[in-house]
C-alpha cells in the first residue's frame, strides 16, 4: 500500500462519471503534515468547473430521484462493500494526508467511513410512509428529495465526514458535488473511485476539489444548487449561511466547538483520567467534539491533574505510520502557527504550562507540523485560551466549588456543540447536563457515537441537525398529501 504515494498523486475532478482536469489546468501541492513532503497535486478548481459538476448533478437527479429507496440503499450498500474492500488504502491514505496516527485512522476514519453508507443503506431501506387517519380523512406524509446538493467538508476527518453526508444525500434522492478540504483531498477521490467501480448511475455523486474562493464559494451560491450541508469553522459557515441565504437553499452548519469536561469530586477517577485524556487530545485535538476546557471540582483538583499531566506525558508522540503513535502531527503550518499563538496567549494571561512545548523527534520530521500535548493551568476562565476554539492538543484546567458554578463555566463561551460530565452520581450527572447549552453532552464517555442520535450544536456551533432520523430529515422536503374520504 504504501506505493501508493511513492509517486504523487495528480488528482482529478470527477464530473458526470468522468475524471477530468480543473479548466484552469493548475493544481496546488498537497503537503505531508508530518515530513512536509510534497505528496498530491489538487486541482484548483473555479466557477466553470463548478458549473459543470452542477449541470452533472441537475441532469441525473429525474433517474435518481425516480428510484425506490430500496434500489438507492442497494447501492448505498455496493459502495459500502467497495469501500470496505479498500479499509487498508483509506487508513493509509487518511493517516499519510492529516498526520494522524495510523491505528486511529483505521479505528475512526477507514471504519466509520464504510459505516455510514450501511447505517443509511439500513435506514433508507426502511424507511416508511408515515399516515395521520382523521375520521373523514387520510394524511401521508412523504419524503421528497430536496433537488442538488453541495456537500462542504474540513480536513480533520475528511473521508468520515463526508460519508457522513454523501451517504444520506443520495440515499434520499438527492445528487451532490462535494468539495473537500484543498488540505486533505486523497479520500475523497478514492470515495469516486469507489463510486466508479461500481457503476452509480454517471452525474449522482460529482467531486470538485480546489480551495474555498476559487470551488466552495461558486458552488453554495450557485442558482441550481438546492441544498449546503457544511461542516467546517464558525466564520466560514457565517459566509456560507449569507450566501445560501439569498435563494433560501436549505442549509445545515456544523461549525466549531469549545466543549467542557466537568470533573465532580465523586468521580472514578480510574476511568475519569484516561477518558478525558482522551477527549482532550484525540487526532491532536483537532475535532470538533474535543474537550479542551477541563473544570474540575475543588476537593479532587490536585490529585485529578498530577493523573492527568502524567498521562498525557506518557502519550507517545511521533511517526503517524507506526502502530503505537498516539498523537500525530497538526494538519499544516499555518495551523501550528495559530496553536502556538494561542499558548504565547495564554503565557501573557498569565497562564502556567504544566506541560508541553516542542517535542523531540527524528530528523525525517522536521519539516512537519509538530507540538507536544500542552496542558495550561491558572488561567482565568474568561480568558481567551478559555473561551476560543484552539483545535489543536492544547487544554485548559480550571477550579470550581460547586454544580452551578461548573454550569457557569461551561456555558461561558459563544460555542454550544458537546461537553462531558465525570460523575458516580447519575442523578446529578443528567441535572447538570440538561443545564449546559450544548447539543451534546456524554456523561462518563466521550464520543460515544451511536448514528440514530442528533448530532449538532447550538449557538455558534451551528444550525440544525444530523445523524439518524435528523439526516433523513435534512436531506429531504417532507410532503403532506391529505385525502378526504367519500
Ligand atoms: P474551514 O471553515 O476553513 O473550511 C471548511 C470547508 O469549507 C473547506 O472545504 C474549505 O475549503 C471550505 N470553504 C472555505 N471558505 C469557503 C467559502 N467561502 N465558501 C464555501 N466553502 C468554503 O474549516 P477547516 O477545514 O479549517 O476545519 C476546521 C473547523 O471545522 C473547526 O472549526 C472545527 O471545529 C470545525 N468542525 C466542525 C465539526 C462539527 O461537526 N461541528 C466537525 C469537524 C470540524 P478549503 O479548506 O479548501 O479552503
Amino acid at each position: 500500500m504504501k506505493a501508493v504515494w511513492r509517486d504523487r498523486l495528480k488528482l482529478q475532478n470527477y464530473i458526470s462519471g468522468l475524471f477530468i482536469e480543473p479548466d484552469s489546468r493548475e493544481w496546488m501541492d498537497d503537503y505531508s503534515p508530518a515530513t512536509g513532503e510534497i505528496i498530491g497535486q489538487v486541482p484548483k478548481s473555479q466557477k466553470s468547473d463548478v458549473d459543470r459538476a452542477v449541470k452533472a448533478a441537475k441532469d441525473a437527479l429525474p433517474y435518481w430521484s425516480s428510484l425506490t429507496n430500496i434500489e438507492r440503499a442497494d447501492w448505498l450498500d455496493k459502495i459500502a462493500d467497495n469501500l470496505e474492500s479498500k479499509y487498508e488504502d483509506i487508513a493509509h491514505l487518511e493517516s499519510k494526508d492529516t498526520g494522524k496516527p495510523i491505528s486511529l485512522a483505521r479505528e475512526v476514519d477507514a471504519h466509520r467511513s464504510v459505516k455510514n453508507f450501511r447505517f443509511f443503506g439500513e435506514m433508507i431501506r426502511n424507511l416508511e410512509e408515515e399516515s395521520f387517519g382523521m375520521e373523514d380523512a387520510n394524511n401521508r406524509v412523504i419524503y421528497k428529495p430536496v433537488g442538488v446538493g453541495a456537500l462542504i467538508t474540513p480536513w480533520n476527518l475528511p473521508l468520515y465526514l463526508l460519508s457522513w453526508k454523501v451517504a444520506p444525500a443520495i440515499g434520499m434522492g438527492n445528487t451532490v458535488i462535494c468539495k473537500p478540504s484543498e488540505l486533505t483531498p486523497l479520500t475523497a477521490d478514492l470515495l469516486m473511485k469507489s463510486v466508479d467501480e461500481v457503476g452509480l448511475p454517471k452525474g449522482v455523486i460529482n467531486l470538485i476539489h480546489g480551495d474555498g474562493m476559487g470551488a466552495g464559494a461558486p458552488l453554495v451560491s450557485h442558482e441550481d444548487v438546492d441544498l449546503v450541508s457544511f461542516t467546517g469553522g464558525t466564520s466560514t459557515g457565517a459566509n456560507v449561511a449569507q450566501s445560501a441565504a439569498v435563494s433560501f437553499k436549505k442549509l445545515s452548519l456544523e461549525l466549531g466547538g469549545k466543549n467542557a469536561s466537568i470533573i465532580f469530586d465523586d468521580c472514578d477517577l480510574e476511568k475519569t483520567v484516561p477518558g478525558v485524556v482522551r477527549s482532550g487530545f484525540l487526532n491532536q485535538g483537532q475535532v470538533c467534539l474535543c474537550g479542551s476546557r477541563i473544570l474540575v471540582q475543588e476537593n479532587v483538583y490536585d490529585k485529578f491533574v498530577d493523573r492527568f499531566v502524567n498521562e498525557v506525558e506518557n502519550m507517545k508522540i511521533g511517526d503517524p505510520s507506526n502502530e503505537d503513535t498516539k498523537l500525530g502531527a497538526l494538519i499544516s503550518p499555518e495551523h501550528l502557527s495559530k496553536v502556538e499563538e494561542y499558548i504565547q496567549i495564554a503565557k501573557d494571561e498569565g497562564g502556567t504550562i504544566l506541560t508541553g512545548g516542542y517535542p523531540c523527534l527524528p530528523k525525517e520530521f522536521e519539516n512537519g507540523n509538530w507540538i507536544a500535548p500542552t496542558v495550561i493551568a491558572d488561567l482565568d476562565v474568561s480568558s481567551r485560551c478559555s473561551i476560543e476554539e484552539i483545535f489543536g492538543p492544547v487544554v485548559t484546567i480550571h477550579k470550581f466549588v460547586n454544580e452551578e458554578e461548573a454550569i457557569k463555566i461551561a456555558n461561558n463561551t459563544r460555542y454550544g456543540l458537546a461537553g462531558s460530565i465525570w460523575t458516580t452520581d447519575l442523578e446529578k450527572g443528567n441535572r447538570v447536563a440538561e443545564s449546559i447549552h450544548t447539543g451534546m453532552i456524554w456523561i462518563n464517555t466521550w464520543l460515544h457515537r451511536d448514528l440514530r442520535v442528533p448530532f449538532g450544536g447550538v449557538k455558534d456551533s451551528g444550525v440544525g441537525r444530523e445523524g439518524g432520523r435528523w439526516s433523513l430529515g435534512f436531506f429531504s422536503e417532507t410532503m403532506n398529501i391529505c385525502t378526504k374520504y367519500d
